[in-house]
């Protein structure tokens, strides 16, 4: 996908309204998807053009280029034979009893990936102070094929790595999914990377998918809405910090010593907690905001008390909140989950020293849906 990527820069790649250059380096079509707002603005010659394809694409969820009228038939052909908006094809979709949905997404390649939409009601009061309920809505990013860092506690991880997904193939995700539930283009909702894949192993293409999914004239999702999760790849964090993008970071801690640490996350081994709180102290944050740990919880394996006084050592100094997850299992996995009092145990000492704390709910438990279980096959 990558190779097909067109340089936005390029003259050759320009597309004028008058039947100026029309020219594309290759004979595939490129996945629509894949053009970041400064790449379409520089392909044509008006710059409301970009605009115009965004509003279609991100808003409008068209993907007949002979459906925007607003374009000459002479455009609409030119931009069908160069472009395609099929990047993702819906293979299957599981309703879980919680409301959530898992699609399982075919590339052009024929590769999958999966993806989740996360429901909750969320109560308001209105101008008469009566309770009304509206649905919120998260969607959980593939950001890889495959994983590369073979985290011992993930259904991910044991397909192996396959590929990285273009930008397009991230951002369509987020498409497929409103269109499908018929979701408003209007309606905000988070955004999580938590799905297949380390986004800090594609740091590129999830830069720019991040550019794409904020844009004014599309999506139009708030970088306050939309978090990173990563196993912790130090450098990375801080080049994401640096390009400060106000997105949200989570880091996946799980356990509170590195030779524990190691066994999880292999990861760990190049770059150690220590190296990654410290890189968190500097990542940018908005002020009202915290910094995400996730911390699974494994049962017998980091789940005592003992553990949760050191985690509160460690975050001392980190405008934090902690959010514990119960193990995901999965078939021929040696872990279990703890038992509820057992978690609860463990949030009540974070909570008891003043560490927001959360526990996650399961979703999507019965669909295999749930953090972790995500895979290639569904
Ligand atoms: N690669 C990134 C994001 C994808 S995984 C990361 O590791 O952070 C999203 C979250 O699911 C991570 O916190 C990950 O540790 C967690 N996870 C993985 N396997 C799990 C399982 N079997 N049960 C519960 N959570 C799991
Ligand atoms: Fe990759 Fe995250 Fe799974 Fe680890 S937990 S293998 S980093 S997807």
């Amino acid at each position: 996908m990558e190779s097909k990527k067109m340089k936005s820069s390029s003259s050759q790649n320009e597309i004028g309204d008058n039947n100026q250059m029309f020219h594309v380096e290759h004979q595939d079509k490129l996945p629509i998807y894949d053009l970041s707002f400064a790449d379409m603005k520089s392909l044509f010659d008006k710059s409301f053009r970009a605009q115009q394809i965004f509003d279609w694409i991100y808003n409008k969820y068209e993907n007949s280029f002979f459906n925007f009228d607003n374009f000459s038939k002479e455009m609409q052909n030119k931009l069908d034979e160069n472009y395609t908006t099929k990047i993702l094809r819906e293979v299957k979709k599981s309703t879980s009893s919680d409301g959530s949905i898992k699609y399982l997404f075919a590339l052009n390649d024929d590769h999958t990936i999966e993806t989740v939409l996360l429901k909750m009601k969320d109560k308001k009061l209105d101008k008469d102070k009566n309770i009304i309920k509206s649905e919120q809505y998260t969607i959980c990013l593939s950001s890889q094929v495959g994983c590369k860092l073979g985290c011992s506690f993930c259904l991910t991880a044991k397909g192996g790595f396959i590929r990285n997904l273009s930008a397009g193939e991230i951002v369509a995700q987020i498409v497929m999914l409103k269109k499908d539930n018929n979701i408003p283009a209007e309606k905000g909702l988070n955004v999580v990377y938590m799905g297949m894949g380390e986004p800090l192993d594609n740091l590129k293409n999830v830069v720019t998918s991040i550019d794409t999914i904020t844009n004014s004239h599309g999506l139009s999702i708030s970088p306050k809405r939309i978090t990173i999760s990563t196993s912790g790849i130090t450098p990375k964090i801080k080049e994401l910090g640096e390009l400060d993008l106000k997105v949200n970071i989570a880091i996946s801690l799980h356990a509170t010593n590195d030779s524990l640490r190691e066994k999880l996350i292999p990861i760990n081994k190049s770059y150690n907690i220590s190296s990654i709180i410290e890189e968190v102290k500097k990542f940018p944050i908005n002020s009202r905001k915290k910094v995400m740990f996730e911390y699974l919880l494994i049962d017998g394996l980091n789940d005592g008390l003992d553990s949760a006084k050191k985690l509160v050592s460690l975050l001392h100094g980190i405008k934090a909140k902690i959010n514990l997850i119960y193990f995901n299992p999965f078939e021929g996995t040696e872990f279990k989950r703890p038992s509820i009092e057992k978690a609860k145990q463990f949030q009540q000492y974070l909570t008891s020293k003043n560490l927001l704390c959360t526990i996650r709910d399961s979703k999507g438990l019965d669909i295999m849906a749930a953090c972790g279980q995500l895979r290639e096959h569904g």
